[in-house]
């Protein structure tokens, strides 16, 4: 999805995915030119001879919603851009509110996704999404998907039991965007740095997660050079060294030392608000803000709330009024109302200057 600049682009990058020893592509139509691009590079990498030994594994997407007939010549489009008869993973791109699951596991979603396994123009479906955990469990654990997509961070643990079901069902799970998602981790604060010393906290972060059974990484390599990390890592999936558990261990002392008794643990005990503020989403960016210095990136997604649809949350922290409902369900007694004002002031974008008047 990064490498859109060009098919040259696209071909260099695949050619470095092959020697950093990646089998695995994940592209989607909602990504511009990306299939088609990607099509195009898949063919001068296999003409030159440079196709993985273990072949290719692909990886796209439909977004929820569609007919059945829109659905079929979405993913004739898919296979004819990527000039492949059959892809290897369909996901539903974004399950990530229950009328998206209703229409994969009971409307036109089951009927597509059906008709796409029996006439063999797909080996297995599965699904993205950045929903709530109770929504992903019911996908889950509905038997209908054979992989998931999931934000799971070394920075945001809080998927890893659904991770785990999964896994337990013999379903593979892909981590979406462990560097860019999980706190801009390819340009990580100074502060971030020194904690995660001697390893490069996106290094530590991509172990954490294969240390963790997660089955792919997506690395969201624009050039060849972002896929230099993956280059070293490529048979690093056995368990933590001590020295790694070590540096993790001391990464989240430094930030407990610096958050004090006001660390969200993301126990998610407070919800529901009544005027449904997301406190966990919220407290988890001032963790990271206070935390880890990661400053920009929490800016960053506190003010894409209410700007990205279903993709992301609705309300921020301004809409607290204070009714304390949340503060008795609080284990760790958190001044909750009291956080999200400081949070608020501390990520709102700063007011535009007006042009006039
Ligand atoms: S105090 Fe604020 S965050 Fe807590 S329940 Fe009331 S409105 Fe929601
Ligand atoms: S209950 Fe307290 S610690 Fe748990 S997520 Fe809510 S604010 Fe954080």
């Amino acid at each position: 999805m990064r490498a859109l600049t060009s098919v040259q682009q696209m071909t260099d990058v695949v050619e470095a995915a092959v020697a950093a020893g990646i089998n695995h592509l994940e592209t989607a139509p909602a990504y511009g030119p990306a299939e088609d691009f990607l099509g195009q590079a898949l063919a001068h990498v296999h003409n030159r001879g440079h196709d993985p030994d273990t072949g290719w594994v692909i990886t796209s997407k439909i977004l929820p919603g569609c007919s059945v007939d829109d659905g079929q010549r979405q993913l004739d489009g898919i296979l004819r851009r990527l000039n492949i008869s059959t892809l290897d993973n369909l996901a539903v791109h974004g399950i990530n509110r229950p009328d998206h699951l209703d229409w994969a596991l009971n409307g036109d979603g089951a009927a597509l996704l059906d008709w796409a396994l029996s006439t063999g123009r797909v080996g297995q479906v599965g699904f993205s999404s950045h929903g709530a955990d109770a929504l992903i469990e019911t996908a889950i654990s509905s038997g209908r998907f054979s992989f998931c997509s999931l934000h799971l961070h070394l920075l945001d643990q809080q998927r890893f039991p659904l991770a785990q079901q999964a896994l337990d069902r013999g379903m593979g799970v892909m981590a979406i965007s462990p560097a860019d998602k999980g706190g801009r981790l390819q340009a990580p604060s100074t502060t971030l740095r020194d904690d995660c010393q001697p390893f490069h906290p996106l290094e530590l972060a991509y172990r954490f997660l294969l240390a963790s059974g997660v089955t792919t990484l997506t690395l969201g390599a624009a050039e060849p050079d972002d896929l230099r990390l993956a280059h070293t890592l490529q048979q690093a999936d056995g368990a933590l060294s001590q020295q790694e558990s070590k540096a993790i261990q001391r990464m989240e002392q430094q930030r407990q030392a610096r958050l004090g008794a006001d660390q969200c643990h993301q126990c998610q005990a407070c919800l529901p608000c009544p005027q449904g503020v997301p406190i966990p989403d919220l407290l988890r960016l001032r963790n990271l803000a206070l935390g880890h210095d990661l400053m920009a990136f929490a800016q960053e997604r506190y003010n894409l709330i209410g700007r990205a649809g279903h993709w992301w949350e609705q309300t921020n922290a301004s809409a607290c009024n204070r009714c304390e409902a949340c503060l008795p369900r609080c284990p760790h007694s958190l001044p909750i109302p009291d956080l999200l004002a400081e949070t608020h002031q501390r990520l709102q974008a700063a007011p535009r200057r007006r042009l006039w008047g």
